[in-house]
């Protein structure tokens, strides 16, 4: 099944909302298979959005990120690349949809609560950068009454 790379910003665990993420993925029928508080490092920072590393606002989400620890997570589940981009909601919170974790928890582009990878391809990239020594593979008794 597909796979999607989560993290809860500094802002995100600093503001107590790591529960409250953790319980909207699990509650949906998405699996845990990795989850790990980390202080990043500047040049894996850098790594993670190197993408972006033209964009005016690369420095400041750099610092943003280095700014305190992160919770990073790997969730698996049907479609959950694009389904916990929809959780997550719009980069801007400004712009996203009540309801979905940055329209409930955020205000500002620069303190958006949680990443989530953009595509399976960059899920795959996110994963392999973030969890080299791979996830945890378990199944939850109740599978069969998430998934047909
Ligand atoms: N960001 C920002 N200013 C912008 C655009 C993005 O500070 O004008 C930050 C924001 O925290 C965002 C992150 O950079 O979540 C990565 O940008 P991306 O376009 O990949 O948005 P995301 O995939 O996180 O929705
Ligand atoms: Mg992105």
């Amino acid at each position: 099944m597909e796979q999607t790379f989560i993290m809860i910003k500094p802002d995100g665990v600093q503001r107590g909302l790591v529960g409250e993420i953790i319980k909207t993925f699990e509650q949906k029928g998405f699996y845990l298979r990795g989850m790990k508080l980390v202080n990043v490092e500047r040049p894996f920072a850098e790594k993670h959005y190197e993408d972006l590393s033209s964009k005016p606002f690369f420095e400041g989400l750099v610092e943003y990120i280095i700014s305190g620890p992160v919770v990073a997570m790997v969730w698996e589940g049907k479609n959950v690349v694009a389904t916990g981009r929809k959780v997550i909601g719009a980069t801007n919170p400004s712009a996203s949809d009540p309801g979905t974790i940055r329209g409930s928890f955020a205000v500002e582009i620069g303190r958006n609560v949680i990443h989530g990878s953009d595509s399976v391809e960059s899920a795959k990239k996110e994963i392999a950068l973030w969890f080299p020594d791979g996830t945890v593979n378990w199944q939850s008794s109740l599978h069969p009454w998430i998934y047909e």
